[in-house]
């Protein structure tokens, strides 16, 4: 199982960066969580973008859907090559609780929307996904993705203030990637996280390896993963970066 970084930033790209995406792979199957601002074109850099095999949203904020329109019209104009179709309908992950952010997933003959529930077990290729609704001002669901042959875990928190569900969502995951878009002194947030807060789940949850990301802007990064380092001193912990990729 294989992780990459496309995009980290929260809000708004900066730097020749983007917003939220990753990229994550098994056995082949190419599964991409989020399509923030910038991801196609860093997803191109790994992948042809015909080769993703599905993708699935967290929630519809446009740091984290503003690539799906080009990603869609991509596979439009280029899965017809002689006459010979090289792309199948991508299958879009998503809640319906944004009903006409749903309806957009579905473009005829490129992709298709496919409900999830917070309650749901998805399987998709070689994993399998569960969800819990995260506080954030839009419903939003966080992702624990097991790579089922070997149970690895990944766990997205997408968007979200701190709830403490989010220490028996992550246990014992190899990794964390945790929206860390505030430095010590905002905790409780109603609607992303500290590195304190994130530090504090990591060490509860016995996670392996947590990637700060959602990243702010401003600031020094260096003190927000020292912030982290804080409160998860057992923990390996990263900041996220483009093209970061990790194996497990
Ligand atoms: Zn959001």
């Amino acid at each position: 199982m294989k992780v990459t970084i496309l995009g980290y930033w929260g809000g708004y790209p900066i730097n020749n960066e983007g917003t939220s995406s990753y990229l994550i792979e098994s056995e082949g199957f190419h599964l991409l969580v989020d399509a923030g601002s910038a991801s196609l074109i860093a997803l191109e850099n790994h992948l042809d973008p015909l080769e993703l095999d599905a993708l699935i949203l967290s929630h519809y904020h446009h740091d984290h859907i503003a690539d799906v329109g080009v990603l869609q019209f991509m596979r439009q104009l280029k899965r017809k090559n002689n006459g010979e179709d090289r792309a199948p309908l991508l299958p879009i992950h998503a809640h319906t609780e944004n009903p006409e952010g749903f309806k957009a997933l579905t473009m005829d003959l490129v992709s298709e929307g496919v409900a999830y529930k917070e309650e749901d077990k998805v399987a998709i290729g070689p994993f399998e996904i569960t969800f819990m609704r995260t506080l954030h001002p839009v419903p939003c669901f966080a992702m624990r993705i097991e790579e089922i042959k070997t149970g690895k875990v990944v766990v997205y928190t997408a968007d979200s203030g701190f709830l403490p569900e989010f220490i028996p969502f992550s246990q014992n995951a190899d990794v964390l990637l945790a929206d860390t878009n505030f430095f010590e002194g905002m905790e409780n947030h109603r609607v992303h996280m500290t590195a304190v807060e994130v530090g504090r789940i990591a060490t509860k949850a016995g996670v392996k390896k947590l990637v700060l990301t959602h990243l702010p802007q401003t600031g020094d990064l260096e003190l927000l993963k020292a912030q982290a380092i804080n409160h998860a001193p057992d923990v390996d912990i990263v900041l996220a970066k483009k093209d970061l990729t990790i194996e497990l």
